[in-house]
């Protein structure tokens, strides 16, 4: 794929100290677009700013977009990484067919992402615990108000610097079950990265922050009884001996994060189950002694314990709300090879040549 560059006059200021998460982008962003004649086409990388788009886009009024998450990694000895990103580029493939969205050629995403990361390679942060982040995104954007599959696409590619997650440590969070609201059902759109996703999902995040929760745990939409997964991550339970993670079955989110965990667990000799877990299960296991740890695996966080779920009213405090032997591990080995600081026995990085 041919991918055309014009490069910004004016270069931003970089960020310094302490610049959190998604509020800043770089200089620069990937844009191809989509038509039925053309296919897709006309791949260009230009400076970072607005766009213009008809009111009438399709996106805007029956949400037809998807949406991916990765990071690049800079190591001590100045190498980009990246973290297994052609995971991210079948999912987002598995996303686009659910949605009615073109496919797009792997290899051309990851060109897209590895030139757009090269261009604006100065941006990722060396501090410890920072990444870019990297959102590629795709929109509908027929001028037409009629529902069915648009005709014309466009797939976009925005950075952002991301802070450490955990300036002060891992702290483990509290969690609220979410037991009106539901996130996904089965037939429904649970496994693909929608933005439909999350915005039926505001409501319930909303009213768990106003209670003082850093997130919304949901169970299943028919039952209200298996545990999904928590707002953005995947959760785990250290039960027992035993690590157990809901079983990918079309409600929840296929994370890289959590198939990176299950691999790795499993080949250092860990028991693993992928199953379906009730919350009844987690109370009784709680109430046992059994329930060791819990934690969520997300990109953005890599990993991060729970120290207190609150299910109606009834509060569970995990591992004495501290962060878990198990948990701790996880975070450090998988950053460690994210950063390019541990051995990657797996083959998970990807280099992207200067
Ligand atoms: C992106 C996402 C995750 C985590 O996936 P990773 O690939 O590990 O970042 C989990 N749940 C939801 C709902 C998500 O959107």
């Amino acid at each position: 794929m041919n991918i055309t560059r014009t490069l910004t006059n004016s270069p931003k200021q970089k960020p310094e100290g302490t610049f959190g998460f998604g509020k800043i982008f770089t200089d620069h962003m990937f844009i191809m677009d989509y038509d039925v004649e053309n296919g897709w086409h006309d791949a260009r990388i230009v400076p970072y700013g607005n766009i213009s788009l008809s009111p009438a886009s399709m996106v805007f009024h029956y949400g037809q977009e998807m949406f991916e998450g990765m990071k690049a990694y800079k190591t001590a000895d100045g190498r980009i990484l990246l973290f297994r990103p052609e995971k991210n580029i079948e999912r987002m493939n598995n996303t686009n067919a659910r949605m009615c969205i073109p496919y797009v050629d792997p290899n051309d995403a990851l060109q897209a992402i590895e030139e757009l990361v090269k261009v604006d390679s100065d941006w990722i942060p060396t501090q410890p615990g920072t990444s870019l982040y990297i959102r590629p995104f795709i929109i509908a954007t027929d001028p037409f108000l009629g529902v069915h599959p648009s005709h014309t696409y466009k797939f976009i590619i925005i950075l952002s610097p991301s802070g450490s997650y955990y300036a002060g440590g891992l702290a483990p969070v509290k969690i609220c079950v979410e037991d009106e609201y539901v996130r996904a059902v089965k037939g429904g759109t649970g496994f693909a990265k929608v933005g439909g996703n999350y915005a039926a999902s505001l409501i319930g995040q909303d009213n768990a922050e106003k209670k003082g929760y850093a997130q919304v745990l949901w169970l299943d939409g028919i039952e209200h009884k298996y545990i999904d997964e928590v707002g953005a991550m995947n959760v785990f339970f250290v039960i027992g001996d035993t690590v157990v993670t809901p079983k990918l079955e079309g409600n929840i989110l296929p994370g890289v994060t959590r198939d990176s965990v299950v691999i790795y667990l499993k080949a250092k000799g860990y028991k693993v189950e992928e199953r379906r877990i009730s919350i009844d299960e987690v109370y009784e296991a709680g109430r046992s002694g059994e329930l060791k740890e819990m934690f969520g695996t997300g990109t953005a966080a890599v990993i991060s314990p729970v120290g207190l779920l609150d299910w109606h009213g009834k509060k569970l405090e995990i591992n004495g709300g501290k962060i878990g032997k198990i948990s701790q591990m996880l975070y450090d080995e998988i950053t460690g090879i994210q950063f390019g600081k541990k051995k990657d026995e797996f083959e998970w990085t990807h280099e992207i040549k200067k």
